[in-house]
């Protein structure tokens, strides 16, 4: 009898294959004497379109909204339902008696696998393949550890409700506002309020009113010491900044008291995917989509780094053993003699750096033990993985330490201060450089600092007066909308890149000189966008009540109740709450048949379509130089098919004006 394997992709699923001796290829799966291995091409199987659940839904009617099915129907994907057909023929085939599921070990991963055995009619036992690297090493031990498959049902259960929650709240809120204000509008339970903060933010700035402040020096033979007041060095009047500038005037200081301190600043912590994501759109311009690509081929092509969509940035105790191996795999590269350094050093970082109740699912992002040769990796992957290695090298090495030397003069019962740090050992400095911010500022000559004794008197020569401005926070960029959604728990780390990659598409939001811009469009959606919706906090909620259900505690059936109830609220809001609203005119190019304006887009060649904004018309067309005199039935659906690629995301967690075209496809009647 022989065991049926369950991969991913194709990738994954040869490499499998390989290991494990798999030798009869076919085109959808590959053969060996005891396993047969085939794969997956992310979601083989979703959740049924409203049609499916009623016919009555295929057309877009308010009046029919919420659309809450009792049951949510599921459907294969058609332009992937021959490699589904595939895998269900294997899993039925008489000489198979057991399924392994080796898809990503993850929350999603596991919602592949199981929805294609649910519709595939798989019944069998299963067992699950669990691990955080694509190694030979790796899968091996993974094979030998199998886990039982039944350990993962709360995982499914959570990844489950994740699918029902953005279908009903996606596919309702977009069918609310698309209805009542016939225009075509996207909204989601992760990407609106991810919108929000872009436009949050964009009125903080818009909004703030710089504020002129004051600096104060006192100048002494050689060096100069800063005022500080009870809530610090700002003066916010500059008549009692002068005044206190002229109380000074020929006054005499004394040296107060001088204080030596040992610092110790310990090294970063290691990455998870959002750090690396907004580090390497900091340092190298990357996008998080691109990091996130990159990075998924350096772990499963070239197998030098460990699994990407993590949210841990520790280790567990057991990968100990295993960093000297790691270490030594970076020999023949430019970080041999760093690599060296830590294991002739042999740190000890202890419970900062393992701690197996930091980790869930999988550790933080760090070299495999695979030997590397950097001259087969593209410069985009060298780049990425030098961020990585420079970290796992900081992470390992001692604790950057300094000694902080400082002085408190008075003079005219006023404090100043003055201060200078030493360094006494670089540690992870020397690998990786942060910038260590007291917040305190540098003082001209403060190497005299040394030659100062307590009791000193040293006379006030001059006064100096800065004048400053508080300044607005910056525009958000990818990597600080990456933090923020991070601390407002919106989305996962396997699914950000493809909200902002969302959002960019549907035209809510573009790329303006590194940093993120809302766009008239995202503005108008935020305008008719329910206000629930909007704020980070309800979607924040329900994602910690899914972790709680892959946890085992909570019970699936609460969620979904109240997911429904939620639902139903927020598009009676939306339903009830008809705003004031004119579309707004983003193409200056009014549509032929009702007179409204038409939307702009672009199909992946880079060429313009436009699409009438009014849902009710949906009038479609290519701009006249392209189309030729074509007849328009026969051009309408060139363009909703180049229209639904361009809108398309394999990524389930949101809902795009792909979905919202393709749907109104399926109720479309021919004029
Ligand atoms: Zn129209």
């Amino acid at each position: 009898m022989k065991t049926f394997i369950l991969a991913e992709k194709p990738s994954v699923g040869r490499e499998i294959a390989r290991v494990l001796n798999c030798r009869k290829q076919t085109k959808s799966f590959i053969e060996g004497d005891k396993y047969i291995v085939s794969w997956a091409m992310g979601h083989l199987v979703e959740l049924a379109e409203p049609g499916a659940h009623d016919p009555i839904y295929k057309e877009w009617n308010a009046e029919h909204l919420p659309i809450i099915p009792e049951r949510m129907k599921h459907k294969v994907i058609g332009r992937t339902s021959r490699q589904f057909s595939t895998i269900k023929s294997l899993m039925h085939r008489k000489d198979v008696n057991n399924l392994i599921i080796a898809t990503d070990a993850g929350r999603e991963g596991e919602l592949v696998a199981r929805w294609i055995m649910r519709l595939g009619g798989y019944k069998g036992p299963f067992q699950r393949l669990w691990i955080s690297s694509q190694t030979d090493k790796a899968i091996r031990d993974g094979f030998n550890n199998l886990k039982p498959g039944r350990d993962y049902d709360d995982l499914m259960r959570a990844a489950e409700c994740r699918a029902e929650a953005d279908w009903l709240i996606g596919l309702n809120v977009t069918r609310a506002l698309s209805c009542t204000y016939d225009t075509r509008l996207s909204a989601g339970r992760v990407q609106t309020p991810s919108l929000a903060m872009i436009q949050a933010r964009d009125e903080q700035i818009k909004n703030f009113k710089p504020k002129p402040y004051w600096l104060l020096d006192a100048v002494f033979d050689g060096f100069s010491a800063s005022w500080r007041g009870k809530s610090g060095g700002r003066i916010f009047s500059e008549s009692s900044a002068s005044e206190l500038a002229s109380k000074l005037k020929d006054a005499e200081a004394e040296v107060i008291s001088m204080t030596d301190k040992k610092q110790s600043v310990p090294p970063p912590l290691a990455y998870d995917l959002t750090a690396l994501q907004q580090d390497a759109n900091r340092a190298l311009g990357y996008s998080a989509k691109q990091t996130l690509k990159i990075l998924q081929g350096l772990y499963e092509r070239h197998k030098i780094v460990t699994y990407p969509r993590t949210d841990s940035r520790h280790l567990t105790a057991d990968i100990e053993a295993t960093i000297t191996d790691r270490l030594r795999a970076l020999n023949g590269t430019d970080w041999m003699g760093r690599a060296r350094e830590v294991l002739v050093s042999n740190p000890k970082p202890g419970k900062r750096l393992f701690d197996d109740s930091r980790v869930s699912d999988h550790h933080a992002i760090i070299p495999t033990e695979e030997q590397v040769n950097p001259d087969r990796l593209s410069a985009e992957e060298k780049a990425l993985w030098n961020l990585i290695i420079k970290r796992f090298i900081a992470v390992l090495s001692p604790p950057h330490r300094y000694l902080k030397l400082s002085a408190e003069l008075t003079a005219v019962g006023e404090s100043f201060f003055i201060s200078r740090t030493k360094v006494i050992d670089e540690g992870w400095r020397a690998v990786e450089f942060i910038a260590v911010d007291d917040g305190e500022r540098e003082s001209d000559g403060s190497g005299r600092i040394d030659s100062l004794q307590k009791g000193q008197k040293l006379k006030v020569e001059k006064t100096r007066l800065q004048q400053k401005q508080t300044t607005p926070p910056g525009r958000h960029t990818e990597g600080s909308l990456l933090a923020s959604m991070e601390k407002n728990a919106l989305g996962t780390p396997a699914t950000r890149a493809d909200i902002i990659e969302k959002l960019i598409s549907n035209r809510y939001m573009e790329r303006s000189g590194g940093s993120l811009q809302l766009t008239p469009a995202g503005e108008e959606v935020l305008l008719l966008a329910p206000e629930q919706l909007k704020s980070a906090e309800l979607t924040a909620e329900w994602e910690k009540r899914l972790s709680s259900i892959a946890e085992g505690k909570e019970k699936a059936g609460s969620f979904s109740t109240d997911i429904r109830k939620n639902t139903e609220k927020i598009v009676s809001s939306v339903k009830s709450g008809g705003k004031d609203y004119k579309p707004k005119d983003f193409s200056k190019k009014p549509c032929p048949l009702c007179g409204r304006m038409m939307m702009p887009g672009k199909d992946k060649k880079g060429h313009e379509l436009y699409v009438c904004r009014s849902l009710s018309c949906g009038y479609e067309e290519e701009p006249e130089n392209r189309s030729g005199n074509r007849k328009p039935s026969y051009k309408e659906k060139a363009v909703t098919r180049k229209l639904m690629k361009q809108y398309s995301d394999d990524s389930p967690d949101t809902f795009t004006l792909a979905d919202m075209i393709k749907m109104k496809e399926g109720s479309r009647k021919r004029k």
